[in-house]
């Protein structure tokens, strides 16, 4: 096995190697202050440094105005699907959902626990191969919010709009954050589990409207709280101190390579010469419609589940891993996440072709 394979694992994922090498390098005493980050007091003034490093960084990244607050918590963005509604929509208020994938799905299921839930899309007909047209939302217009889920990691769907609502927007964007810039003024809420696409497991990042926080019920927990996370710098208790510290070098790597426009380039050019392999097959079929794929998450099969398995043991011993789809989908899937090398999206090009031509019917 080389050294470093190409990771399409759609999260946990792949992260800057330049990163790792970073964290390598201080991980027994950082910056001179003689221990690791995961030893350190979150109340002391090393990880002070640190968590107010990663929040600028965030903000400059996302250009987030003032009026935005970032959070950093745990319990993935599932804890959000709960989070969100018992914030934004307490006390049996309503809220409208687009149902897009497993996800998106799960996240109404949740809010329906503490909220009246309003479907404003589902694309369970078309087995969620397709993102709904603005003139297809039926958003109920007394919704405290319409929530949608940006990038269907599963599905490998992605929205290439901002909905119009004429209620405030929440979107999951865990598996597309700091893909590209985003107008994030639009939305009154934005939240991303972490292990997609910038950090390790254990972090979801937040970013609010101020004037969303603290309309939470009495029986808001309070961890789940984001007035009292504003009031606490997200420190209310122990936050994932080493998940944010690597965020913290993930996006000074992100600033590095250019910022966000530059993320965006590079997501075009990774995901084109994948779909251009799947646009000139044969054996190929893509999951998702034209208009709707998602340019971090690539999903596609041969039509026979002897040959997906017989592409994916292939590819993994050419260090192209975690190629499989999700069972959900079946098939294949290549996650090209910020940190995916464009010469892995290439090298996958070059497999998907010699593997055609090998089996071609
Ligand atoms: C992975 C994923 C989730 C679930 O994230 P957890 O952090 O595991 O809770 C939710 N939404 C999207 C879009 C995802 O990709």
């Amino acid at each position: 096995m080389v050294e470093r394979a190409y990771n399409f694992a759609a999260g946990p994922a792949v992260l800057p190697e330049s990163v790792l090498k970073e964290a390598q390098a201080e991980l027994l005493n950082w910056h001179g202050c003689g221990m690791s980050v995961m030893e350190m007091s979150h109340r002391g003034s090393q990880f002070a440094e640190i968590i107010a490093d990663a929040g600028e960084r965030m903000r400059r990244l996302l250009v987030i105005p003032a009026t935005h607050e970032v959070l950093f918590m745990q319990g993935g963005a599932t804890a959000q699907f709960a989070a969100v509604p018992l914030n934004l929509a307490a006390d049996g208020r309503s809220a409208s959902y687009a149902v897009t994938g497993n996800f998106s799905g799960i996240a109404a299921r949740e809010a329906a626990k503490f909220a009246t839930v309003y479907t404003a899309y589902d694309g369970k007909a078309n087995n969620y191969s397709h993102i709904p047209a603005q003139e297809e939302l039926d958003v109920y217009s007394r919704s405290s919010y319409l929530h949608y889920c940006a990038n269907n990691t599963i599905y490998g769907t992605a929205w290439d709009y901002v909905p119009e609502a004429d209620v405030p927007l929440v979107c999951d964007m865990s598996s597309e954050i700091m893909s590209h810039p985003v107008k994030v003024g639009r939305y009154a809420l934005i939240y991303a589990g972490a292990q997609k696409n910038i950090a390790p497991a254990g972090l979801t990042v937040v970013i609010v409207d101020r004037r969303y926080a603290g309309r939470e019920s009495r029986y808001t927990p309070q961890i789940l709280s984001y007035a009292k996370l504003i009031e606490k710098g997200s420190m209310l208790n122990t936050p994932p101190c080493w998940c944010i510290y690597i965020l913290g070098l993930v996006l000074k790597w992100i600033e590095e390579q250019g910022g966000l426009e530059a993320m965006d380039q590079l997501r075009r050019e990774r995901s084109s010469i994948v779909y251009d392999v799947l646009d000139n097959s044969r054996l190929y079929k893509a999951h998702a419609e034209r208009g709707s794929r998602s340019m971090m998450n690539v999903t596609f099969r041969t039509g026979s589940d002897e040959l997906d398995a017989e592409f994916c043991k292939g590819a993994a011993e050419r260090g192209l891993l975690n190629v499989k789809g999700h069972r959900l989908t079946g098939g294949m899937r290549a996650s090209l996440y910020n940190a995916m090398p464009v010469e892995g999206a290439k090298a996958l090009a070059e497999y998907m072709k010699d593997f055609e031509v090998k089996h071609h019917v």
